[in-house]
């Protein structure tokens, strides 16, 4: 075996040898020397590998300078690669949350292409910060006094505390201790802010009596965080925002509430489930409140914080917000999403988050139909291919228990065995434009809610 192995070993080629080729010098001359020799070394790390272990060379060993070739090629994609969403989440976190309108996509690639007026006033009249313009068109939007933007939510809720309350106390019901994804955790924040939490009431039920009693001279702030991704039912009660802006006013104290993801138009009138709307708490009286632009609002990632003059004002002169700040990519694409919001009527066909929250599920089946015999021809021989109803889910930290009727094309593997469907999973994932679908009851789904063009889509997956 030992000595089978030299003689392998003893075939790889010489990494110089290699470099002196012409074919290999013109890879050199794109990509760099340093770029080809790693990725040599690399292969030939593999191979040794590959003998040691198997006591065989590697299948690409026939043709060193195709697999280089294939290695360089994919040197040139990037890592964000751009994919079929059809897991049937519209707002996955993991696959960039929303995408942009196209007023969006058209604003960024100006403010990249020349210098821009981020924070230099043509007229003379210095207005401040670079939030300034957009501020106004928050508050417009929102009838907040005026607006802070910083790199997302978790970021603007940060920055709140640790102006509004840093080295002193902050009241939070037990109920709404959130854990979001990707670690952001409300007690967590709060140590990072340089707060110390008081949780007051109960897990399920917490009263304005139990945030009154809690209040003393270190108390700095009342807050609420709307509990997105979860909801406690049965025997439950929690202070509505008008009642802890009423207590704030008698204490003289600061409210704010991190709504998440809040929606500046009533998901109701779209037929969506209900999401709270920033504008209610302001107009209650509540000081601050935070949201994502990134959720249900359709933008870019940003954090956004609505409310009193004179808190926004402190916040925007706090250190920190030098650090969150956004840059002026962010604010083009958040100026052009907020702008559709000046004429709502357009929201559900400009903007791509609502547009397909909003699809009608005859729509969709409509659209799965029209795919189906062309899926059914290219993958009948080892799978069932149907169109099936199916729920998909908002997203993002919306309730998991709100689902909006749709459907899929699903794939079932006729051998009925698991591993035959996590190839055909892990194939799609391979393709020049990979297809994400989702795995359930041993099929998987393609949830076309997302979906705009049906043509591109088959091109992929019947090639
Ligand atoms: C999503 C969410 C956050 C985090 O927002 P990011 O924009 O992802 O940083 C914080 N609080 C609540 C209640 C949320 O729903």
């Amino acid at each position: 075996m030992a000595e089978s192995n030299s003689v392998l070993y003893r075939q790889l080629p010489a990494i110089d040898k290699l470099l002196q080729l012409d074919e290999v010098q013109i890879l050199v001359e794109q990509s760099g020397l340093h770029w080809v020799t790693a990725c040599l070394r690399e292969m030939q790390e593999q191979a040794r590998t590959c003998i040691s272990q198997f006591g065989k060379l590697p299948a690409w060993h026939d043709d060193w300078l195709k697999e280089l070739s294939v290695r360089h090629q994919t040197l040139g994609q990037s890592a964000l690669k751009s994919v079929f969403n059809l897991t049937g989440t519209v707002l996955h976190t993991n696959l960039g949350r929303a995408v942009m309108p196209t007023s969006a996509i058209n604003a960024v690639s100006q403010v990249m292409n020349s210098p821009v007026t981020l924070e230099y006033s043509l007229d003379g009249a210095m207005r401040g910060h670079r939030d300034r313009a957009i501020a106004d068109l928050l508050c417009e939007l929102t009838g907040a006094e005026d607006a802070c933007i910083v790199n997302n939510n978790a970021a603007a809720v940060l920055l709140l505390l640790a102006t509004v309350a840093n080295g002193q106390q902050v009241i939070v019901s037990r109920g709404e201790l959130v854990e979001i994804g990707g670690a952001f955790r409300v007690p967590d924040v709060m140590a990072q802010a340089g707060c110390q939490l008081v949780e007051v009431g109960t897990t399920n039920r917490t009263h304005l009596r139990d945030y009154e009693n809690a209040i003393n001279e270190q108390t700095a702030l009342l807050m609420k965080v709307h509990t997105s991704n979860y909801s406690i039912e049965g025997f439950t009660a929690e202070v509505e925002g008008d009642e802890l802006a009423e207590l704030g006013k008698k204490y003289q104290l600061p409210t704010a509430i991190d709504l998440g993801s809040g929606s500046m138009i009533d998901m109701i009138t779209l037929g969506l489930p209900a999401e709270p709307m920033p504008q209610t708490y302001l107009a209650q009286g509540v000081d601050l409140v935070s949201i994502s632009a990134d959720k249900l609002l359709g933008g870019p990632q940003a954090g956004i914080i609505l409310g009193k003059k004179k808190w926004i004002e402190a916040i925007q002169k706090h250190p920190l917000k030098r650090a969150l700040r956004v840059d002026k990519m962010v604010l083009a694409a958040l100026e052009a999403t907020l702008k559709l919001y000046l004429t709502p009527e357009k929201l559900v066909t400009e903007l791509p988050t609502l547009r397909w929250l909003t699809r009608e599920p005859e729509v969709i089946q409509r659209s799965a139909e029209n795919i189906l015999v062309a899926l059914q021809a290219f993958y009948g021989d080892k799978f069932i291919v149907e169109v099936e109803s199916c729920l998909s889910q908002i997203g993002s930290g919306s309730l998991p228990i709100d689902r909006l009727p749709s459907f899929a094309v699903t794939f079932a593997p006729l051998d009925g065995k698991g591993s035959t469907l996590e190839q055909l999973a892990s194939q799609w994932r391979r393709l020049p434009q990979p297809v994400i679908g989702r795995m359930k009851e041993g099929k998987l789904w393609l949830d076309l809610r997302c979906l705009d063009d049906e043509h591109a889509l088959l091109q992929v997956l019947l090639s």
